[in-house]
């Protein structure tokens, strides 16, 4: 081999290494990013779409799914409260015990990497036909298994057992992490969500659904419309009454308003004697054929304030409507709007004489 060869030879050399590395960092660095907006989640249904369509998506998999040991169903109560319905997320599979898993699977403490093999594997993933290999990554909490990280893809060669693990058993520990962390704040989130007179959902509640369901109905160019509603001369029944005799109003109030709506609508005490209900889908036209309903169930009774006393009680309700438009940034915005959008029609209604809904206009 000539000089001339020779280093012609080194420098091709340099090359693949010097490429090698680039490739090494660009993984390392994608890593870094996943991880990154793995641990941003701002919620539990969040964390589960990042996780599942995110990391597909910036891998380039055919197929991620996730695993998840939920014994007590806490983690899907979770979710269909922050979700405000059945919790079913594509990828996502929830197991009382990880008994019924693939036997594979609860012996796995470390990355498995192979071919796809039916049988073993039909119960992790849903393109059965198509798939060709995968990579299983087991979540473990404490040393217990819970759950199993589980990509796919259609080229046979994009996982075999001669590929590095580090990357992935990293990745396993990150996603093990981020499920407890969100699992953890939305318990906490949800106990600091209740207001403890009523039992409904507090002011910081609803401000937090706003936020999601205008993002919602921008996402589908559907009308959101908020009530506001106040009860009238409320002072007077602590005045008259007593402090307690109040309490029992709010109560009675909420079981009435409770009554009345659907289980899509957002509702929550919203201030002292000022309740809040958001409703998706709905135009401010609708929303007041059941404010008027509310308001009518409220007020044809009268409410039982002690054991010999029973008061009759009505209440103002405003009305504003809104359809985010595509464009809208700012969802923080869009909801105070909307909300001061309602509490100015409820003004409205109290300046006209009380005991009456009105839209805003
Ligand atoms: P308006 O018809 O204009 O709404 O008159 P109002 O008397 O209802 O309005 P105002 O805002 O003056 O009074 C609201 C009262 O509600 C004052 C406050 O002490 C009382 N309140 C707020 N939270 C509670 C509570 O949890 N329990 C009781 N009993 N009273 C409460
Ligand atoms: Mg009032
Ligand atoms: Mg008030």
């Amino acid at each position: 081999m000539t000089q001339r060869d020779e280093i012609a030879k080194l420098r091709q050399q340099l090359l693949i290494q010097s490429k090698a590395a680039t490739d090494n960092e660009k993984i390392f660095l994608r890593l870094l990013e996943r991880e990154i907006l793995l641990l941003k989640a701002r919620t539990l249904k969040d964390l589960l779409d990042r996780i599942t369509v995110g990391l597909a998506n910036s891998y380039g998999l055919n197929e991620v799914t996730l695993l998840l040991w939920d014994p007590e169903h806490e983690i899907r109560h979770l979710l269909a409260s922050e979700m405000g319905e059945e919790p079913a997320i594509p990828g996502i599979r929830f197991v009382d015990s990880m008994n019924v898993v693939p036997a594979q699977v609860q012996r796995m403490r470390s990355v498995w990497l192979g071919p796809f093999i039916g049988g073993d594997h039909d119960l992790l993933f849903q393109q059965k036909d198509q798939l060709k290999s995968v990579a299983l990554i087991p979540l473990v909490r404490e040393e217990n298994l819970v759950g199993c990280l589980n990509f796919a893809s259609v080229d046979d060669r994009r996982f075999t057992r001669h590929h590095a693990t580090s990357f992935l058993s990293h990745l396993g520990n990150v996603a093990s992490f981020a499920v407890e962390n969100a699992v953890n704040r939305s318990r906490l989130l949800r106990s600091g969500f209740t207001d403890v007179l009523t039992g409904m959902h507090n002011r910081r509640y609803l401000e937090s659904r706003l936020g999601e369901e205008i993002a919602v109905a921008k996402r589908q160019q559907a009308p959101l419309t908020c009530l506001m509603l106040d009860v009238d001369h409320f002072k007077q029944v602590n005045d008259i009454h007593g402090h307690q005799a109040g309490d029992r109003v709010l109560r009675e109030i909420v079981k009435r308003v409770a009554g009345q709506i659907r289980t899509s609508d957002v509702a929550a005490r919203y201030g002292g004697e000022e309740f809040a209900v958001l409703m998706p889908a709905t135009r401010a036209v609708d929303a007041k054929k059941l404010a008027e309903r509310i308001r009518k169930a409220v007020s044809a009774t009268p409410m039982e304030v002690s054991s010999d006393q029973a008061l009759t009680v009505t209440v103002s309700i405003g009305i504003a409507e809104i359809v985010p438009p595509r464009s809208a940034a700012d969802h923080t915005a869009l909801g105070e709007g909307l909300l001061s959008a309602a509490d100015v029609a409820l003004y409205q209604a109290k300046a006209d004489g009380r005991d009456r809904v009105k839209i805003s206009d």
